[in-house]
């Protein structure tokens, strides 16, 4: 008998309507006993923001672990609602949250990781019942305490789950059909992908594509777990993040990502010795903020120089005090913040061996009179941090230059 983890988003949850479409997808996995099926719910749309919004109603600095366990119900909701239409359905099922099903994470709140799943538990639950109804974001960690996987974080509970259960297929569905060339909510021209490698999924994702969760694509790829993206209101095949082949190699750039989530922080005129950099990046690390790109200018008078880097927008507050607790010892002037910037990347395997790519994107970007503030690349990606307001331009050419709409684009 085959085991299937299929996992739906908030949109696909969001009220009784869609549940019915969702049932119709679990029932036909089902496929009259052929299978067991594990599904992943995420809290109804709207739902874990209505609960952050709550929580800062009642504080200015909401305690972390009640935090978690505040907006991990709404995961609780879905699973049980859900729960409820398939057994009225006749089906044997059940929901069961993080705990249960003993998901363990570590105990950083608000961005746990899993560290273990007691596939053990699982297995035997799946004994017992055909469907499993799992409560996604949701871990426990050693003390007890709920914890939650970040935003989006359903996606890594159902890869981790599948790869727990040893599944057959981790289907992940969504509103929109797949992963695309680009976000289709911003870019009518975009395309959707049949096959994309784990790392080219992984860039896309670490550089603001949320159809998946960066760290669901790092389960996958670690424990080499096929996944397929799909729509919950179409029955067409979606994309499936998988091994790289030769044929994703013949494609220079395969999507274009971008995040609007992000703030430039300049800390001035600080002095220029060794151990600058480590008084600033030290802490923000140890506070778990993920500094993504940086730039250290050449010091004019060498004394002095300016550090520039970006940080995630929830994490401004964070990033201020520390900066704040250190500027006098690294002897700042000021601290500049930009909160008006937003990233665009260029991805692709095939950039491992073309070059081009970087000089046709400045070119594209120029060709429009959008001013480059920050660059930054990798093996496979070139990002450029622009002002916001030119995100949707920059996409929508960007995406026209590397003829993203076109099938079969491949290197030149
Ligand atoms: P869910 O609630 O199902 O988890 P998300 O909102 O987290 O769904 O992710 C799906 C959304 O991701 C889409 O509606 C789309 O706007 C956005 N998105 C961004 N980039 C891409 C991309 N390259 N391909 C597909 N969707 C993308
Ligand atoms: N409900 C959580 C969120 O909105 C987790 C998820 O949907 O994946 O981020
Ligand atoms: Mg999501």
């Amino acid at each position: 008998m085959g085991i299937i983890v299929q996992k739906f988003g908030g949109t696909s949850v969001a009220n009784l309507e869609c549940m019915q479409q969702v049932l119709a997808k679990v029932t036909s996995a089902h496929c009259d006993g052929a299978n067991k099926v594990v599904v992943v719910l995420s809290a109804m749309s709207g739902e874990t923001n209505r609960l952050i919004d709550l929580a800062s109603q009642w504080s200015t600095r909401p305690d972390s672990a009640e935090m978690d366990s505040l907006v991990s119900t709404g995961e609780q909701v879905s699973v049980a609602l859900f729960s409820m239409l398939l057994k009225d359905a006749g089906y044997n099922a059940r929901s069961i949250l993080g705990h249960q099903a003993e998901i363990k994470t570590d105990s950083k709140f608000g961005r746990a990781r899993i560290l273990d799943i007691n596939s053990d538990r699982l297995k035997s639950y799946l004994e017992e019942y055909d469907i499993l109804v799992v409560a996604g974001f949701q871990g426990i960690n050693c003390d007890g305490r709920i914890t939650t996987l970040g935003r989006g974080g359903s996606d890594t509970s159902a890869v981790a789950l599948a790869v727990a259960v040893d599944a057959d297929v981790c289907e992940i569905f969504t509103d929109v059909e797949g992963v695309y060339t680009t976000d289709p909510n911003l870019c009518s021209t975009a395309r959707k992908i049949p096959k994309i490698s784990y790392d080219e999924m992984l860039e896309m994702a670490s550089m603001g594509a949320k159809v998946l969760q960066i760290r669901s694509v790092e389960f996958a790829k670690k424990y080499n777990m096929t996944v397929h993206v799909r729509s919950t209101f179409s029955d067409c095949n979606g994309t499936f993040v998988t091994q790289e082949d030769e044929s994703m190699e013949a494609v220079l750039v395969s999507g274009i990502a971008y995040d609007k989530d992000q703030i430039r922080v300049t800390v001035c005129d600080v002095e220029d010795r060794p151990g600058v950099a480590s008084a600033i990046f030290l802490p923000l690390a140890d506070a778990g903020i993920v500094v993504d790109m940086i730039i250290q200018n050449t010091s004019r008078d060498g004394k002095t120089t300016d550090m520039t880097f970006t940080v995630p927008r929830n994490d401004l507050e964070k990033t201020q005090e520390i900066i704040n607790r250190i500027e006098s010892d690294i002897k700042a002037s000021e601290v500049l913040i930009d909160e008006r910037v937003s990233k665009v990347s260029v991805i692709g395997v095939g950039m491992r061996s073309h070059s081009g790519v970087a000089s046709r994107m400045f070119e594209s970007l120029c060709k429009e009179g959008i001013n480059i503030l920050m660059i930054s690349t990798s093996e496979i990606k070139v990002t450029c941090l622009i002002e916001e307001k030119y995100t949707e331009l920059a996409v929508g050419t960007l995406h026209d230059t590397f003829e993203l709409d076109k099938e079969g684009h491949v290197c030149t």
